[in-house]
């Protein structure tokens, strides 16, 4: 087992709430309802994980399965000014978005095999400066959610769902690297899709991502982030910031 790295977030609390930072190795499953942060969360890290390990980072690159379509270029750019200013540095965007692999997920068989696409570019960059130190799958269930509809076929989803974590967090293993997947809920019931109040994967979810954060809005630019039933760290919450420059305290 080679050692952990840890990612920094960007936001002080929140990375000592999960005892210095995303950690390698691990899932880590990020739920919480529509535009609480998810995306945002994970823009951020795609950025912060290409710093050198002095500055939080893990001097790697990241993939991105984009499964919904919320992948922003302009976004990247965003916080990329954002960390310049704090840092004192000029940092080139255009050098961070080179290290940014993007792929569509058209359905979650697609999702799927983007895993495999993933660890054959992960295997290529392995020995260069740049390899891949973050998987990130936004939205690890929209599509399951979509596809899966109805009680009759809510095992196979779950089967299937199943096979997907354990493929990522394979990758996680092989290549070191941090996994980072959102899950979305929703604020009322809806009988049509069981308990969405409840994140999907329900159980086995539970069991498979190491680190479960809970986001939700606080007021303006704040959220509060809520570690849950993690198997070695205080359960805890952190309040951070999104603002034009990316996370923040
Ligand atoms: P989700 O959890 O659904 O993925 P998002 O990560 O897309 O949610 O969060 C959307 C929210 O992020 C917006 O409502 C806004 O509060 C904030 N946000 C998005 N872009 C910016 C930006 N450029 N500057 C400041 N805040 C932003
Ligand atoms: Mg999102």
């Amino acid at each position: 087992r080679k050692l952990v790295g840890k990612l920094t977030t960007g936001c002080e609390e929140f990375d000592e709430m999960m005892g210095g930072g995303i950690e390698s190795q691990s899932i880590t499953e990020m739920y919480g309802e529509f535009g609480c942060g998810k995306t945002q969360v994970a823009h951020q890290l795609a950025v912060n994980v290409q710093l050198p390990p002095e500055q939080g980072g893990l001097g790697g690159s990241v993939v991105i399965i984009d499964t919904e379509n919320t992948f922003r270029p302009e976004r990247i750019t965003q916080m990329v000014n954002g960390l310049s200013e704090k840092h004192g540095v000029e940092y080139d965007p255009e050098e961070f978005l080179k290290n940014i692999h993007v792929a569509r997920a058209y359905n979650s068989n697609h999702q799927i095999l983007l895993v495999d696409s993933a660890s054959e570019l992960a295997n290529e960059l392995k020995d260069s400066e740049m390899p891949v130190r973050l998987l990130i799958v936004d939205s690890l269930t929209a599509h399951f959610r979509a596809e899966y509809i109805g009680r009759g076929t809510l095992a196979d989803r779950q089967q299937k769902l199943n096979k997907h974590l354990h493929g990522i967090q394979r990758f996680g293993d092989l290549f070191n690297s941090c996994v980072v997947v959102t899950n979305q809920v929703m604020s009322k019931p809806d009988a049509f899709f069981g308990d969405p109040t409840k994140p999907i994967g329900g159980h086995i979810l539970g069991h498979t991502a190491t680190f479960r954060l809970y986001i939700r809005k606080s007021k303006g630019d704040k959220r509060i982030v809520k570690l849950v039933d993690s198997p070695n760290l205080p359960d805890g919450e952190a309040i951070m910031s999104i603002t034009t420059d990316g996370l923040g305290d």
